[in-house]
């Protein structure tokens, strides 16, 4: 149970990988918080989950991007738990189209959702992560942040933007022992991947030296070590988990 007493927000665990690492943190002995923001049912699923799991965990609605709805997000987190100690920056979306294709309104809805809810997310449970007991900062980016992607201007822009974010917040952070860490999947099966076409789906697997998707769980071992006291002295760091894929 090493994560016992801990109180995790992931966002975006209603589904996806986000799902598997609330269900991970929760069978590891954490309080987790279940942002979703429209799959109310999904999240209770999550919900049912870790608590026949013999977990802790609620479900709260909250569009990242909506800063009321984040601050209402965490008055019920304290009330709830008190101070908490993780927060999962998970919460993702793709508008993929070719650059020539694409308009301001589908750059701004990535930048919005990527970059924008992580702002929100971020400055919000701030002091929580400042008042903590070994706090810890965890944002989701990808390896398509590393490489670009055909199609994914925006998103990989924002998945890239995540590295800066990611160190420099460590680096504020530093002074109150809490860390700040970014894991950047290869491609793992979810919706998100489910939206990829067969024909580029293919394509992507010859790149993968171990000639698989990952699978959800793939991703959830690293974040529970990362949201634990075991790695307390790393900070600033990209986790790459891509099945081996180079950058
Ligand atoms: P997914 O299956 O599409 O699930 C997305 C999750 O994010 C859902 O729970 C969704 O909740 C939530 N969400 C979306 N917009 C939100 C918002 N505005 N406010 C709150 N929650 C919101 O995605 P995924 O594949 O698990 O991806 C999760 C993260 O991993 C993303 O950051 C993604 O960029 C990253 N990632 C994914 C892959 C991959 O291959 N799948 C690879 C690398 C990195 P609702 O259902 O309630 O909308």
């Amino acid at each position: 149970m090493t994560l016992q007493d801990r109180t995790c927000i992931v966002t975006g665990s209603s589904r996806g990988i986000g799902r598997g690492i609330a269900e991970e943190l929760g069978r590891h002995g954490a309080n987790v918080v279940v942002n979703y923001r429209s799959s109310e049912r999904d999240a209770y699923d999550v919900v049912d989950r870790i608590d026949s799991e013999g977990g802790t965990a609620i479900a709260v609605q909250a569009d990242v991007t909506d800063e009321a709805e984040v601050e209402a997000m965490r008055e019920t987190v304290t009330d709830t738990f008190g101070t908490a100690n993780v927060l999962v920056n998970n919460a993702g979306i793709t508008v993929d189209k070719k650059f020539e294709e694409m308009t301001r309104e589908d750059w701004d809805l990535v930048m919005d959702v990527n970059l924008g809810g992580v702002f929100n997310c971020t400055s919000t449970f701030f002091p929580d992560l400042k008042e903590a007991d070994h706090g810890r900062l965890i944002n989701i980016s990808s390896v398509v942040g590393q490489q670009g992607n055909y199609g994914q201007a925006n998103y990989a822009t924002t998945k890239s933007g995540l590295f800066g974010f990611t160190r420099t917040i460590a680096l504020e952070l530093a002074r109150y022992d809490t860390t700040a860490n970014c894991v950047a999947p290869g491609f793992v099966k979810t919706d998100m991947l489910d939206e990829v076409s067969e024909r580029v789906q293919e394509k992507i697997l010859q790149r993968i030296p171990l000639k698989r998707f990952a699978e959800v769980e793939d991703i959830c071992g690293i974040v529970r070590f990362l949201a634990s006291r075991d790695s307390c002295y790393m900070t600033g760091q990209v986790l790459g988990v891509n099945g081996g894929m180079e950058w």
